[in-house]
This record gives structure tokens, C-alpha cells and sequence, in this order.
């Protein structure tokens, strides 16, 4: 193994958000999942009804993140939860993750959020929420929490390709996420994206080539992960009628595809997650059951460091 130390100023083989938190806050951030009602304009009508075809939020939400519990009653629940998986952990974010969180007034919005900070044991915000879900005024306001609380947006772009966004349901394109993500950056707002690797249609040189797209937008942090066919979604009823459209990533593929992918991508953006994993009650294939993240990341580092390659090395 080499000792090099890259752009990120570790050496590690990719710049890791966790590792930028530790060296700005001591810890890394732990996130605390909430439901804080909101719903999405691709299910309720506005957009389109029935939502992204691989849709199923419960899929993606701790057992305490449900609308039956206050705001401050899930954070309560959730440290306890979190501290007792992670006793080392300090520093909480609150995550509002359940659908899209900035789907409402600005009063609601603010009304939510305020309640979340004015946890003690709360020190920002993490939103996640649709590119078409933002405007100029509430992204003014989230830009004077930023100047007091740590405060991120997440923006879900599923992919680069409005083709494939059609195909899903997403119901706004690439061109929507790109606009929001380039307004948030110029307020300096700490912006995110979430793609998903292997949506019906794209090609792996597609795939593939999002990072190099990607790597042209003011992004700070990006969430990488594989897709999974979620049980009691429209996406599962397709895959059991049609299997042969869909070209799924074994786990052994997967990591290889990834290598390549952080190898074209911008080294200034620093990766939240790299594999996603869905409880097993909630996966209708067996071929992912049971990955956990660090494992799988310990896995890409070890095959990162094999091949001597980093985040970034064909990114031009
Ligand atoms: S994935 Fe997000 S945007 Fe799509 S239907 Fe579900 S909550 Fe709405």
C-alpha cells in the first residue's frame, strides 16, 4: 500500500464524507430519519400519481420515522436507538427523509424544521427532497440556517437521463435537478445528490458516464446506490412480468462498476454512500440480502488499493 495523500488530504482511496466530519466536527454526523408528513407531488396528483415505479418509503425508514410520533418524539427515539448502535456517536443531524421535505408552504416548512432544531441534541438539518420541490424563496431561507446550523439539501436525481426518468415515473428531468442544484450552490447552500446505478434502459457505459456528468455540477456530497426491486412497488411487478429488461448488478459487479465510476469522478465531491441495502423484509431478491455498507466499502477500498487507483484518477 502507498501512503499517498490525495486531494482530499487523506489516505484514503476515495474522499468520504464521513471522514470530512470527523475532521471539521470531531465525530462524524449521525443522522436521525424523520417523518415529518409531508407527501410528494409525483403521488398526490400535482405531478403524477403512484410515485417513481421503485418507490416504497417504508423500505427506507427506521421503525421510528412514522407520522404516529411527534418530531420530538422520533428524535428522542432515534437517539436512543442510534446510541446504543453507536455509543461513541455525539453530534446529530435531524434527516428529514420520508418523501420530499420541502413539499409544502414556507411557514409549514419552517414550523417543521424549527421544532427539529430546537432539540438539544440537534446541530442541523439534512433535507432531502425533489429538484422541483424548491424555489427561490424557501432556498433564500435555507441559506440563513446555513449561516447558524449545519445544514445540507439532497437533491434526488435518479439519473441523467430524462429517458430513464420517463421510464421510472419520476416525473421532472435532468434539467430540473441540474437547475436546482446550481441555484442551491449559489447561495452556498451544502448540496447533495442521490442517484440510482442500474435503472431499465441505461446501459453500463451510461452508467458509467453519469460520473463525468455529475462531476461538472456544484455538488458537495453524492449518494451512490444500486438498484433494488423493493417489494410491493410498481418497479416489482415489472421485473416479475419483464426479468430480461432489467440488467441488475451482482454484488462482485457492482464493486467493480463502482471502482471504475469513482475513478471518472470529480475527487472535490465526497461520497455519503456507494450501496444501498433495504431489510430483508422489503427485498424480493436474494441478491443482495444482508450487505451492510462498511463491509461493502472495506471491500472496494481493499480492490481500490489492489488496483492502485482513487477517486478521480481518469477524471479530467
Ligand atoms: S421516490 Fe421520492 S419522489 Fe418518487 S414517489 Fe417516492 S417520495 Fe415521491
Amino acid at each position: 500500500m502507498n501512503n499517498l495523500i490525495y486531494p482530499w488530504g487523506s489516505v484514503r482511496r476515495f474522499n468520504s464524507w464521513a471522514d470530512r466530519c470527523k475532521e471539521k466536527y470531531g465525530t462524524r454526523l449521525q443522522r436521525i430519519s424523520l417523518h415529518a408528513g409531508f407527501t410528494c407531488p409525483n403521488r398526490d396528483g400535482t405531478i403524477g400519481i403512484g410515485g417513481c415505479t421503485y418507490c416504497n418509503n417504508k423500505g427506507f425508514s427506521p421503525a421510528y420515522c412514522h407520522t404516529g410520533l411527534s418530531l420530538t418524539q422520533q428524535i428522542d427515539a432515534g437517539l436512543e436507538f442510534l446510541t446504543k448502535r453507536y455509543p461513541r456517536a455525539n453530534k446529530f443531524v435531524a434527516y428529514f427523509q420520508a418523501y420530499s421535505n420541502t413539499y409544502s408552504d414556507l411557514p409549514s416548512i419552517k414550523m417543521l424544521y424549527n421544532e427539529a432544531l430546537a432539540h438539544e441534541k440537534i446541530m442541523g438539518l439534512a433535507i432531502g427532497t425533489r429538484p422541483d420541490c424548491v424555489d427561490d424563496e424557501k432556498l433564500e431561507y435555507f441559506a440563513q440556517l446555513s449561516a447558524e446550523h449545519f445544514f445540507s439539501i439532497e437533491y434526488g436525481i435518479e439519473s441523467c437521463y430524462n429517458e430513464s426518468l420517463r421510464r421510472v415515473n419520476r416525473g421532472h428531468t435532468f434539467e430540473v435537478s441540474k437547475s436546482a442544484i446550481e441555484r442551491s450552490a449559489r447561495l452556498g447552500l451544502h448540496t447533495g445528490a442521490h442517484i440510482i446505478i442500474g435503472l431499465p434502459g441505461e446501459t453500463r457505459q451510461q452508467m458509467l458516464d453519469m460520473a463525468t456528468i455529475l462531476s461538472q455540477l456544484p455538488i458537495n456530497t453524492l449518494k451512490v446506490h444500486q438498484l433494488q426491486i423493493v417489494k410491493d412497488t410498481l418497479m416489482a411487478q415489472e421485473y416479475a412480468q419483464t426479468p430480461e429488461k432489467f440488467d441488475l448488478f451482482s454484488p462482485e459487479e457492482y464493486s467493480e462498476f463502482i471502482i471504475n465510476f469513482l475513478e471518472r469522478l470529480n475527487p472535490a465531491i465526497s461520497i455519503e454512500r456507494l450501496v444501498g441495502s433495504v431489510p430483508p423484509k422489503f427485498n424480493s431478491l436474494p441478491l443482495w440480502g444482508g450487505i451492510r455498507s462498511e463491509s461493502f466499502l472495506e471491500k472496494v477500498e481493499k480492490q481500490m488499493e489492489n488496483l492502485n487507483t482513487w477517486q478521480g484518477r481518469l477524471y479530467r
